[in-house]
C-alpha cells in the first residue's frame, strides 16, 4: 500500500468515536460589535467539560474544544507514527511525571479518580497506583508504548513492563514497587489537597459479571455486585471477589465493548504470576512468565473468548461506575446492536436496501468501528464498474432470444457469467481490503453483484463483510483457519491473523436453525418486505424456579423499546420478533415465549438500576411482549424491484418492445421520460424505430436520461437514425412531435393533478394523434398487497403512522381499475380511439388485477386525422439533448 494517504481524524471524530452522541456540543454565540458575532464551544462529555476560545466559524470553534478535551483525556490527535522510539520512552518518562503531580491529582482525567481512590487505600499501599490501571488507562501512555512495540495490545505483561522501566528513570520522584506492581510518589502530597479530595470519594455499587472456572471445566457465569464504597479502591475489591490479595495483582483487559453511555467494559483477572526469581526485572523488556502457573489455573475459555487474552483463573466483567449494558460491541452484530440501543431486538442487517429505510450507522461506518475496535488498519474501498456488454455479445443473446422462447434464456444478456449486471447496463462493484496494521491481509471481499449506485456499492460490500465477520464472532460457523471462502455471491479471502486466536464458542447472538427457520416464515407474513414497522416491546427475563436463588420462578424485564423503527425482511430484527410482527395488525398486541439465546455469555440490562441486571445460565426462556404501532409501506422504488421478477418497471418496458415489435412503427415519444429508462432500452432492442423523443418538465430526470443515451451511444449500439430530448410539459402541444406512431406515458399521470391527467388525454389524443398511446399507471386495488390494512379503530391515538395511501409520495392519485376505465374510454371515444386495457404484474385476471393497469389507444382511421397543424406554429418545447446518426450528439 505504498503511497497510500493516511487518514486522519480530526478531533471530533475522535470524541465521536470515543463518546458517541454522549459528547454534547453547544455554540454560544459572542458579539463582539454589532454586525460581527463570534462562536464558541462548549463541549459537555459524561466526565467533564470544556469550552474552546471564540473563533469565526462555529466549526473551528467545535474542533478547538474536541482538541482540548483531547488533551485532558492525554489524547493525541496527530499521527503517533512519527515518534521515534526514543521520543516515545521520553514521552512516558515525562506523562508519568505529570500523573504524580499535584494538579494531576485533581484533574478530570480517568487516572485522576484512580488517584483519589489509591490514596484512600490502606496501609503501605496508600497512594501507590497498580502499574496495570496506568498502562491501561492513560491514553498517552497506551500509545507511546505502542510506537515501541505494537504487540503490547495483547500483551498487558509486556506494556507494564514499559511503564515500569520508565518510572525507574525518575528516580527522585517515583516509587517503582517491582514486587506489587505498582508505583508510588515519593513526595507525598499536600495534606490541604487530600483533604479537599477526600469529600469526593463517592460509594457506588457496580453490577458485574463473575466468570469463575470450575473444576469440570465449563465456566460458570454469576453476577456479582461490587460494593465500592467510600474510602475503598475498587480494583482492591474487585481482587477480593477473585481471590487475590490487593488490585495491583489484577490485569485489566483492553476494552471489550461499550456501554450504551460510552463508557468502556473490561475484563478483570488475576496477573499472570511472574516466576519466582527476581534477577532486576529493569534489564528484560519482556518479563518471562512462569509457565507452570499456569497450569495451576485452568484456562477460562469464555474470559478469554470475551477479551482476546488468555485469561486463567476466574475473571470478572465489569464496566466499574457505569451503568451496565452489554459486552457485546466486539462483533459487528454487537457493534450494530448497541448502536440501535435495541441489544436483544435488532440485528445486523443482510441487506442494505435504500438509505432511507436504513436504520442505526450505515454499513461501512460499522466496518470502520468495527476495524478499529479490533486493531486493524482502516478498510479499503476498491470501486469497478461493470463491463459495458459488446454489442456482438448482445445482438448473440437476442439471437438466442429469438430462436428459443424460454424464459431462462430470455435474460441472459445481462448476466454474463456469474456476475449480475443491473438493467441499465453500468454499476458498481466494491471490494473491500482489510488489513492489519502491519499491512497483512486480513479480509478480502468482493462481491459479484454490481449495483446501479456507487453508495450501494459501498454498503453493501461493507455489509459482506460485516456479515461474514458476525458469523465468526456470533456463530462460529466460519472455519477461520481456512484460507479462502467463497460464496454466491463473494470472493472472499479470509486469513485470521489478528482475530481470535481460539475457536470461538458457538451461537451467540443468532444461529443459524433460527435463521432458517424465520427464512421460511417469511412466507407466511402479511407485512411485506421492505416496510418499516414501528413498534413497542419489552422482553422479560424468565427465571426458572429450579435455578432462582429463592426458588421461586422471577420474570424480569431486560430490554424495553417504546417506539423504534425497523425495516421487514433485512434481517434487521430479532427473528422471533419479526415474525410475529409481521403477522400484526396496527394496534394489536402479542405475547410470545422463546427458548432462552444460546448458553454463552449474555449480560444485558436497561437502565443500570439493579433489578435490570440480568443473566446467563440460569435463564429459562424470554417472554416478549410487542405491539404493533405502525407499518409503512414499502416504496414504490423498492416495491418495482423486489415484488416482482422482472421487476414492474423492466416488465413495462417489455410490453411496450412488444408492441413496437407488431407495429412496425418509425416515430415514437415518450411523454414524461423521466431518466430515460424506455429510450435507454430501445437501444438494447433492435426494432423498426428511426426517431425517437422524450419530453419531461423536469431537467434533472433530462439530464440523467441524456447522460445514460450518451455513454451507450458511444458503444456503438442500436438502429436508430435520431433521438431528441425535449423539457417541456406534455400539457402543452408541441408541433414538432405532430402525426407520430406511437407515444408512451408510463407512470406519470398519477404525478399530475386528476384535471390535469384529463388534459393530457385531451391533447395527446387530438393534437399530437399518435398511431398508438400506452398509457400505464399504479393500480390502487394491487396496493393492498404491498401493506396490511389498519385495523378497526383500535388503539387510534397511537396510531401515529398510517399506511401510505399511494405508492410514491409524489402521486396526486392513485386510481381503481374502475375509475382508470372510465377516464380512458372518455377520451378514446371523443377522440375516435379504440382502447384496451392491459397491465403487467402478475396475471390481472384474478381481483385486484395487475399491479400497473396500461391502456393501449388505438387511432381508428387515418382519415380523421383532422387537425393539421402547420409545422413551426407551436414549439414550447425546448430541445435539451440531440443526437442523429453520422452526427454524434449536441447539448444545449
Ligand atoms: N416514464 C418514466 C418516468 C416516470 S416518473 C418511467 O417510467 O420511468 C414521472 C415523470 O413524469 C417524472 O419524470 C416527471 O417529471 C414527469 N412529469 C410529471 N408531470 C409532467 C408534465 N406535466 N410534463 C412533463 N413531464 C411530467
Ligand atoms: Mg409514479
Amino acid at each position: 500500500m505504498a503511497g497510500e494517504e493516511k487518514q486522519t481524524l480530526t478531533p471530533k471524530e475522535i470524541i465521536h468515536q470515543k463518546f458517541g452522541v454522549k459528547a454534547i456540543y453547544r455554540i454560544e454565540e459572542v458579539h463582539v460589535s454589532s454586525n460581527e458575532c463570534l462562536y464558541r464551544c462548549h463541549l459537555q462529555l459524561p466526565e467533564f467539560s470544556v469550552v474552546s476560545n471564540v473563533f469565526k466559524r462555529k466549526k473551528d470553534s467545535e474542533q478547538s474544544a474536541a482538541e482540548l478535551a483531547l488533551e485532558k483525556l492525554g489524547i493525541l490527535s496527530q499521527d503517533d507514527d512519527d515518534i521515534t522510539v526514543d521520543e516515545a520512552w521520553n514521552d512516558i518518562v515525562e506523562r508519568i511525571k505529570y500523573i504524580f503531580s499535584d494538579e494531576f491529582l485533581s484533574a478530570d482525567h480517568p487516572l485522576g479518580g484512580h488517584l483519589r481512590a489509591a490514596l484512600q487505600r490502606d496501609g503501605e499501599r496508600c497512594g501507590s497506583l497498580p502499574v496495570s490501571v496506568i498502562a491501561t488507562f492513560d491514553a498517552k501512555i497506551n500509545s507511546r508504548c505502542k510506537v515501541i512495540d505494537p504487540s503490547v495490545d495483547s500483551d498487558p505483561i509486556l506494556l507494564m513492563s514499559y511503564v515500569m522501566k520508565a518510572a525507574a528513570k525518575l528516580p527522585d520522584y517515583i516509587v517503582v514497587s517491582p514486587h506489587v506492581d505498582s508505583l508510588r510518589r515519593k513526595k507525598p502530597y499536600p495534606p490541604a489537597i487530600i483533604k479537599a479530595l477526600a469529600s469526593h470519594v463517592k460509594s457506588i455499587k457496580v453490577e458485574a459479571v463473575h466468570i469463575q472456572c470450575t473444576v469440570g471445566g465449563e465456566e460458570v457465569v454469576k453476577p456479582v455486585t461490587l460494593d465500592i464504597s467510600s474510602g475503598r479502591y475498587y480494583l482492591d475489591i474487585i481482587a477480593e471477589k477473585l481471590g487475590l490479595k490487593d488490585g495491583n495483582q489484577v490485569m485489566i483487559s483492553r476494552t471489550i465493548g461499550k456501554t450504551s453511555s460510552g463508557y468502556e467494559c473490561r475484563v478483570y483477572a488475576a496477573m499472570p504470576k511472574l516466576k519466582s526469581f527476581d534477577n532486576s526485572w529493569k534489564a528484560r523488556e519482556k518479563r518471562p512468565i512462569n509457565e507452570s502457573s499456569h497450569l495451576e489455573k485452568s484456562r477460562n475459555a469464555k474470559a478469554s473468548f470475551v477479551c482476546g487474552l488468555d485469561i486463567h483463573g476466574d475473571a470478572i466483567v465489569a464496566s466499574v461506575g457505569y451503568p451496565w449494558r452489554i459486552c457485546c460491541g466486539m462483533s459487528p452484530n454487537g457493534i450494530y446492536k448497541l448502536s440501535r440501543e435495541a441489544i436483544i431486538a435488532a440485528q445486523l442487517p443482510f441487506s442494505f436496501t435504500t438509505k432511507s429505510t436504513w436504520r442505526g450507522p450505515f454499513p461501512r461506518e460499522i466496518l470502520c468501528m468495527f476495524c478499529r475496535q479490533q486493531q486493524l488498519a482502516e478498510p479499503i474501498f476498491t470501486l469497478s464498474t461493470a463491463p459495458v456488454i459488446p454489442m456482438s455479445c448482445i445482438l448473440r443473446s437476442y439471437q438466442k432470444l429469438k430462436d428459443s422462447e424460454s424464459d431462462d434464456s430470455k435474460y441472459q444478456y445481462v448476466s454474463k457469467g456469474k456476475e449480475e449486471i443491473p438493467e441499465s447496463g453500468t454499476g458498481y462493484r466494491c471490494e473491500v481490503k482489510i488489513l492489519s496494521k502491519s499491512q497483512d491481509l486480513v479480509l478480502d471481499c468482493s462481491s459479484k453483484k454490481f449495483y446501479e449506485k456507487e453508495n450501494h456499492a459501498i454498503q453493501n460490500a461493507s455489509l459482506d463483510a460485516l456479515s461474514w465477520l458476525s458469523r465468526l464472532f456470533d456463530e462460529g460457523d466460519v472455519d477461520p483457519l481456512q484460507p479462502c471462502y467463497t460464496s454466491e455471491h463473494l470472493d472472499m479471502v479470509f486469513q485470521q491473523r489478528i482475530l481470535m486466536k481460539e475457536a470461538v464458542p458457538r451461537g451467540h447472538f443468532r444461529n443459524r436453525d433460527e435463521r432458517n427457520e424465520y427464512e421460511d416464515q417469511i412466507r407466511i407474513q402479511s407485512i411485506t418486505k421492505g416496510s418499516l414497522v414501528i413498534i413497542c416491546y419489552s422482553v422479560y427475563l424468565d427465571v426458572d424456579a429450579d435455578f432462582s436463588s429463592d426458588g421461586k420462578s422471577k420474570k424480569e424485564l431486560i430490554e424495553s423499546n417504546e417506539e423504534i423503527e425497523f425495516e421487514v425482511g433485512n434481517g434487521s430484527m430479532n427473528p422471533h420478533l419479526e415474525s410475529v410482527v409481521t403477522q400484526l395488525a396496527v394496534g394489536q398486541y402479542a405475547r410470545f415465549l422463546t427458548d432462552a439465546p444460546a448458553e454463552d455469555l449474555f449480560v444485558t440490562a436497561a437502565t443500570g438500576t439493579q433489578r435490570d441486571r440480568s443473566l446467563l445460565s440460569d435463564i429459562a426462556g424470554f417472554e416478549y411482549c410487542v405491539r404493533l404501532l405502525g407499518v409503512k409501506g414499502p416504496t414504490e422504488k423498492r416495491i418495482e424491484a423486489d415484488f416482482f421478477k422482472p421487476s414492474l418497471s423492466k416488465q413495462r418496458l417489455e410490453y411496450v418492445v412488444k408492441h413496437i415489435k407488431e407495429s412496425s412503427a418509425s416515430t415514437l415519444v415518450d411523454f414524461g421520460c423521466g431518466s430515460g429508462s424506455l429510450l435507454a432500452s430501445l437501444l438494447y432492442h433492435p426494432t423498426s424505430l428511426q426517431t425517437i423523443a422524450g419530453v419531461d418538465i423536469l431537467q434533472k430526470g433530462l439530464a440523467r436520461a441524456a447522460k445514460r443515451l450518451h455513454s451507450k451511444l458511444n458503444k456503438g449500439a442500436c438502429n436508430l437514425k435520431s433521438i431528441i430530448l425535449y423539457e417541456g410539459s406534455i400539457l402543452k402541444f408541441d408541433s414538432r412531435l405532430h402525426d407520430i406512431d406511437i407515444g408512451t406515458c408510463l407512470e406519470v399521470i398519477e404525478h399530475m393533478e386528476e384535471d390535469q391527467a384529463c388534459q393530457f388525454g385531451k391533447t395527446v389524443l387530438s393534437l399530437f394523434r399518435p398511431k398508438l398511446l400506452i398509457v400505464s399507471t399504479p393500480n390502487i386495488e394491487y396496493n393492498k398487497n404491498f401493506h396490511k390494512s389498519a385495523p378497526p379503530n383500535h388503539l387510534k391515538n397511537r396510531s401515529m403512522s398510517q399506511l401510505p395511501k399511494f405508492r410514491n409520495q409524489d402521486h396526486k392519485f392513485e386510481w381503481t381499475r374502475k375509475q382508470f376505465k372510465q377516464w380512458a374510454s372518455k377520451l378514446a371515444k371523443r377522440h375516435n380511439y379504440s382502447v384496451y386495457f392491459s397491465g403487467v404484474g402478475e396475471s390481472g385476471k384474478a381481483d385486484p388485477g395487475f399491479a400497473s393497469q396500461i391502456a393501449v389507444f388505438r387511432r381508428k382511421s387515418l382519415s380523421n386525422v383532422v387537425e393539421k397543424v402547420s409545422e413551426g406554429s407551436m414549439q414550447p418545447y425546448k430541445v435539451i439533448w440531440e443526437w442523429s446518426r453520422g452526427n454524434g450528439d449536441k447539448k444545449d
